[in-house]
């Protein structure tokens, strides 16, 4: 019998979903709603798996709504468009990120800082105007706003999907914190999917990079692949101390629990921490952030306009993450391996190719 996931919209559509906190995905067919007015829909071709994803499917923040079907760095080819879309035309390249919906009338939409939205919407395990939940790219189809919509550059590849939550992750905060300037030094937390675009997007813009890392094996890496001027093991303390009182701002990427004290200690006086990473609590040392004049702030994926200048940006200094393509099929063997840091640095699911509706 159908259930009700297939039949709440009109359009059929298969996706894979994890059904509890085992995170373990599996074949789901659901639906999508009918293309509105001002609606984009388009085949999904490629879709990034961040860690947030993981997260969720887990449920290591609480409040996962399952079904869930994960993907949130979702790349395409538009199939129909509502009959008011202006931005996109059939068969054009498409993304959608973090953000399916906003309010568009507060004071952060108002900034083109949507992602700060009291009423945003995400594209996974959030409910709709309608009340349904929203899915995302672990599927073969997608509709969202066309607001929500952006137009992927042509000659940006079109695995580079990871963009479009990691990406504009990171590209937000540096901007928005003055990171993003020759003379600056710049710390990140975590070289993983984040972490490597930071690197890359930090050291085009000129900065001074620092990596701190848990894993001495990534130093090759780091510096000659990369770019990045130092690497720091953050267990150890001698490389630590010599670093004290160094960086300007430090974007921590962490996907786990972990001490902060020792990155406030890297932090020049005035200096900014930025938490992108989102383990469910850490703890604040608040002595030294006064003694400092140091801050620590939050931040989460970045605004439309400022992710389709970012993809603008990659694609004109051809800043791509590495990825690892695989099947459909191969995705709980993927969750697993991002669960454990072995992968370099992404992983995206070539949905086109491997998930066939029948
Ligand atoms: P990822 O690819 O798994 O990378 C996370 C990195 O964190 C790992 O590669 C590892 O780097 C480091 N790490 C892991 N465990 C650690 C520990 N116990 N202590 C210190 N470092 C540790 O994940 P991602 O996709 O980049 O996402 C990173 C985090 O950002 C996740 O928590 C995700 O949910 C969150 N996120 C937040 C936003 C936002 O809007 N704020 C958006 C996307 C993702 P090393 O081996 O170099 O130590
Ligand atoms: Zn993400
Ligand atoms: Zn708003």
């Amino acid at each position: 019998m159908a259930t009700s996931l297939e039949t709440q919209h009109p359009i059929k559509a298969l996706g894979w979903a994890a059904k509890d906190s085992s995170g373990v995905l599996a074949p789901l067919k659901f639906s999508r709603r009918a293309t509105g007015e001002h609606d984009v829909q388009f085949r999904v071709l490629y879709c990034g798996i961040c860690h947030s994803d993981l997260h969720l499917a887990k449920n290591e923040w609480g409040g996962t709504i399952y079904p869930l079907i994960p993907g949130h760095e979702i790349v395409g080819e538009v199939t129909e468009i509502g009959s008011k879309v202006k931005k996109v035309k059939i068969g054009d390249k498409v993304g959608v990120g973090c953000l399916v919906g906003s309010c568009r009338q507060c004071e952060e939409c108002a900034n083109n800082q949507e992602s700060y939205c009291p009423k945003q919407i995400i594209s996974i395990n959030s409910r709709y105007y309608d009340g349904t939940v929203t899915y995302g790219g672990f599927s073969n189809l997608m509709v969202a706003d066309e607001y929500f919509i952006l137009r992927w550059p042509d000659n940006l590849p079109l695995n580079c999907a990871p963009l479009l939550c990691a990406g504009i992750t990171t590209y937000s905060p540096l901007k928005r914190f003055g990171l993003d300037k020759p003379g600056v030094n710049v710390g990140v937390v975590g070289l993983g999917g984040i972490g490597h675009l930071t690197v890359k997007f930090a050291k085009t813009f000129g900065s001074r990079v620092t990596v701190i890392s848990t894993s001495a094996n990534k130093k090759k890496e780091a510096i000659e692949t990369f770019g990045a001027d130092e690497f720091l093991v953050s267990h150890d303390q001698e490389q630590m101390q010599a670093a004290a009182g160094t960086l300007d701002g430090i974007i921590d990427t962490a996907s786990a629990n972990h001490s902060l004290l020792p990155l406030i200690n890297l932090l020049k006086p005035h200096g900014k921490l930025i938490l992108i990473g989102a383990p469910q609590k850490l703890e604040v040392p608040v002595f030294p952030l006064l003694q400092g004049g140091k801050c620590i702030v939050g931040t989460a994926c970045g605004g439309l306009k400022e992710t389709q200048d970012m993809l603008e940006f990659a694609a004109e200094h051809k800043i791509l993450p590495d990825v690892e393509v695989i099947p459909i099929d191969y995705v709980n063997k993927a969750m697993e391996r991002l669960e454990k840091g072995d992968v370099e640095y992404r992983f995206v699911i070539d949905v086109g190719n491997s998930l066939k509706a029948e």
